[in-house]
C-alpha cells in the first residue's frame, strides 16, 4: 500500500476569487488531481485529504500575519476545488480515504499522519497539490525526516509562483531524493 497526498486543493486556494489563490496554475491541474486521485483511491491505496483550517481570530497562529484569511473553518472556501470535491463525496466513507484538518503548511504537523502510515507499513508517499514551493515543499520536507520514499506528481502540484515552483521541484529532486515523475 502507498499514501497518497492531496495538499490543499480548494476553493480558496484553486478558485479565481479564492482568498489565497495560485490562480491559472492551480485550475490548469484539475484534471490530473482528480484522475491520479481516482485511479489511487481505485487501487486501495492509502488517499489523505491534507486541507488547511484556520481560525483568524487566532493571534498566536503564525499564518494569519502571514496571509490574508484563508481556508477558515466552516466556509465554502475549504470545500474541495472542482471535480475533486464530488469525487471526494463519493468516496469518503472508504477506510482508505482519510481527511485531515491540518494547521501548518506540512501535512505532518500537529496530526496523526505519520501514526497512520506507521501503522498501515506505508513507506512511499505521493505528494500532489498546491503550493510547490510551501505546503508541497514542507509535507516533502517531513516525510524526508521522517524517512520516506517521496514521489512528487509534477503535473499535479502548482503554485502562484513560477519560480518557486520550478525551484521547488529541483529542491525535491536534489535533496530530499524525491522521484519527481
Ligand atoms: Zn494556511
Amino acid at each position: 500500500m502507498r499514501a497518497f497526498l492531496t495538499i490543499d486543493y480548494t476553493y480558496d486556494f484553486v478558485a479565481t476569487d479564492g482568498k489565497l489563490t495560485t490562480g491559472e496554475p492551480g485550475q490548469a491541474i484539475e484534471d490530473k488531481m482528480v484522475s491520479l486521485t481516482k485511479e489511487f483511491i481505485e487501487k486501495g491505496d492509502y488517499v489523505i485529504f491534507a486541507i488547511d483550517c484556520h481560525d483568524p481570530n487566532d493571534s498566536y497562529h503564525p499564518e494569519n500575519k502571514l496571509f490574508p484569511a484563508h481556508n477558515v473553518e466552516g466556509t465554502t472556501g475549504r470545500s474541495l476545488y472542482g471535480e475533486l470535491e464530488p469525487l471526494y463525496e463519493k468516496h469518503k466513507d472508504k477506510e482508505t480515504v482519510y481527511w485531515i484538518d491540518k494547521r501548518h503548511y506540512s501535512a505532518f504537523s500537529g496530526t496523526d499522519l505519520d501514526i497512520r502510515l506507521r501503522e498501515r507499513n506505508i513507506e512511499e508517499v505521493h505528494i500532489t497539490g498546491v503550493c510547490t514551493d510551501i505546503c508541497v515543499l514542507h509535507t516533502a520536507i517531513d516525510a524526508y525526516n521522517l524517512g520516506y520514499k517521496i514521489v512528487v506528481h509534477e503535473d499535479a502540484v502548482a503554485s502562484f509562483d513560477s519560480v518557486g515552483h520550478k525551484w521547488a521541484l529541483g529542491h525535491f529532486k536534489s535533496t530530499l531524493g524525491a522521484q519527481v515523475i
